[in-house]
């Protein structure tokens, strides 16, 4: 395609009619609603949260989950247990009446829905239908199945995935939803390109099923992968896919490439049936493209719903100040101007609510002079909770020098994650020899949303520690962002693009070692972070202003729900005769 430079620009307006669809296995709908585990859900939560403050026509489709995730438990000496948390969908949302159905394994089993209506600031609601098989009409074992977010083994979750993907297409055409795109938030939700060819097909066999049938398909499915780690993509076995799915479904799977050393790779299939693909961050689309050369993948860096994040206190100040942050986030980079003391004012105040939430769980009286840092996160391995605690003498040292030090710890290992769970007893095994009354180290338990707004607004430093390059994006030091507080990270996901040193916070040294990393991670808190917080506050209050001007800004979901709606959705066009396959890429940020 040629471009002469003197040609006007116009964009395409938006289609004004016609929805999205978003799929994705796990939301944070609602604080009271256990439908989600940890980054995935939240995201998804706050991507529709924004959707539903600029207006956006979009639909979400998710699994009931009603025995939800866990409830984490945590022994004194370090041993987590679980605990369902059942709940019922009716507290919360309105039945449809509409049944669908979708055959898994042979059986027919029977879908509702059920609608919760997320309504935005300007009363814009995006309706999200929980699908839910618990039904007289299902066998026993299907009432079950939409009961647990990533529970049972890989059988449960492909029949989860059947009923994500197929149930949720069925169920949109059941409710009579003009759907004009297909958003696959991530790969679980992947077997709804397979419903998709099936009603394009008519009834027809799959086997008679052409290269113009496939790219109907793709013109309506876009794609957002989540994880740069290999085992993290849903991968079933063919005897799997044959028993399950059906031989039929499995055979056309296979002739399309869908399968990667004999197993179904759900984001293949997905990347094989959308028209524009993304990772989550400018490194994560760069690992992706290293993972699947084959396809093109863009980024679009992940946000957090500014105003769910940001404490009560700093909404309130910024209400005073900024007004129209809440309405344009972009506006948050006049946070530059604001007043150091009301800044102050307003951490202190997020401060005491974070400490006065520790006191009740635990007992423990922290200082709120002391400087605080957060971990708080999922507890795989490849996060190393335990960098923080490598060299205990050394730590101990900059607690003294800093005239105390407190370190809060919270995150779920999954029940089937030994080694995440060893790591939370390793943490707190070292928490428990290592506290005196100058370094406090406190694990929390049950990490969820309540508590992660109150740690990431309350902490003076957010501490993130991943493996490079396992981190696809992280969200958690945004929230923090958003409040004020710097990171003190290693330069993976986003902070790639967030670090300004000494600016918005601090970079951990990339090193061939862990006990490089903790080194570097030491040096920086030794010889930046420390000093900066015991000099004068009002310098510490122009870190926190820099670090939300700069980069509340951007990490929003306002910000980000505009570049899936122009890059992913309804891409920018040049309204001569652009096709649509070249145009959907016109704005990728890696091609000249
Ligand atoms: C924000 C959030 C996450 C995701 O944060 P990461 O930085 O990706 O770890 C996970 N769990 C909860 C409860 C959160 O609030």
């Amino acid at each position: 395609m040629q471009v002469t430079s003197n040609k006007p620009f116009s964009y395409e307006p938006l289609p004004n009619s016609g929805t999205v669809a978003y799929f994705s296995m796990e939301i944070a709908i609602n604080p009271g609603m256990p439908t989600y585990s940890g980054g995935l859900g939240v995201l998804a939560g706050d991507t529709l949260r924004s959707a539903a403050d600029l207006g956006v026509h979009l639909v979400a489709f998710t699994l009931a989950h009603r025995k939800g995730y866990f409830q984490q438990h945590i022994s004194a000496t370090g041993e987590q247990t679980e605990e369902t948390q059942p709940w019922d969908p009716s507290d919360f949302c309105t039945e449809e009446s509409a049944r669908i159905k979708v055959g898994i394994e042979g059986r027919v089993v029977t879908v509702r829905a059920w609608r919760y209506d997320l309504e935005g600031r300007y009363g814009h609601i995006v309706p999200i239908y929980l699908l839910d098989t618990d039904l007289d009409e299902n066998s026993g074992w299907d009432r079950g199945l939409t009961d647990h977010l990533y529970g049972g083994d890989t059988n449960y979750r492909l029949q989860q995935e059947i009923i994500l993907g197929m149930g949720g297409v069925r169920m949109a055409g059941a409710l009579g939803l003009d759907v004009n795109v297909y958003h696959m938030n991530e790969g679980h939700a992947a077997l709804l390109t397979l419903a998709l060819l099936e009603r394009q097909l008519g009834g027809a066999p799959l086997g008679a099923c052409t290269e113009t049938d496939v790219e109907q398909v793709r013109r309506q499915c876009v794609f957002t992968t989540h994880t740069p780690v290999p085992a993290g993509h849903d991968r079933f076995s063919t005897e799997q896919t044959i028993r399950i799915l059906g031989s039929d479904r499995t055979a056309r799977l296979e002739h399309l490439g869908c399968f990667q050393d004999g197993l179904l790779n759900m984001t293949h299939l997905a990347l094989h049936f959308s028209r524009y693909a993304n990772g989550v961050a400018l490194q994560h689309g760069k690992v992706s493209r290293d993972m699947f050369p084959d396809f093109r993948v863009d980024s679009i860096t992940n946000g957090v719903h500014a105003p769910t994040w940001m404490s009560e206190p700093m909404r309130q100040m910024l209400d005073t100040h900024l007004p129209a942050w809440r309405r344009d986030n972009l506006y948050l980079r006049n946070a530059i101007d604001l007043p150091v003391r009301d800044i102050l004012h307003a951490h202190a105040r997020a401060k005491e609510a974070l400490l006065t939430e520790v006191a009740s769980r635990t007992g423990l009286v922290l200082n709120p002079r002391v400087l605080t840092l957060g971990f708080a996160r999922r507890a795989a391995t490849y996060k190393r909770a335990d960098l923080l605690l490598t060299d205990p003498e050394r730590l101990r040292k900059i607690a003294e020098d800093a005239g105390g030090l407190q370190i809060l710890y919270a995150g779920k290992a999954h029940p089937q994650d030994i080694p995440g769970k060893a790591l939370v007893r390793s943490v707190i095994e070292t928490a428990n020899n290592l506290s005196s009354d100058l370094l406090r180290i406190v694990y929390l338990e049950n990490y969820a949303w309540d508590l992660g707004a109150l740690l990431t607004s309350g902490v003076d430093i957010w501490v993130n520690t991943p493996r490079r390059p396992y981190e696809a994006s992280g969200t958690s030091g945004m929230k923090a962002a958003l409040n004020g507080v710097p990171s003190l990270s290693i330069l993976d996901g986003w902070w790639i693009e967030g670090c300004i040193e000494g600016i918005t916070g601090w970079a951990i040294e990339d090193g061939a070692t862990d006990a490089d990393e903790a080194e570097s991670l030491y040096r920086k808190l030794e010889e930046a972070v420390v000093p900066l917080y015991l000099d004068v506050p009002e310098r510490w209050a122009q870190l926190m202003r820099t670090t939300m001007a700069y980069n509340g800004s951007y990490f929003n979901t306002n910000r980000m729900v505009k570049q899936y709606i122009r890059n992913a959705y309804y891409p920018i066009k040049l309204v001569e005769s652009t096709p649509v396959e070249e145009a959907a890429f016109v704005s990728d940020p890696f091609e000249a």
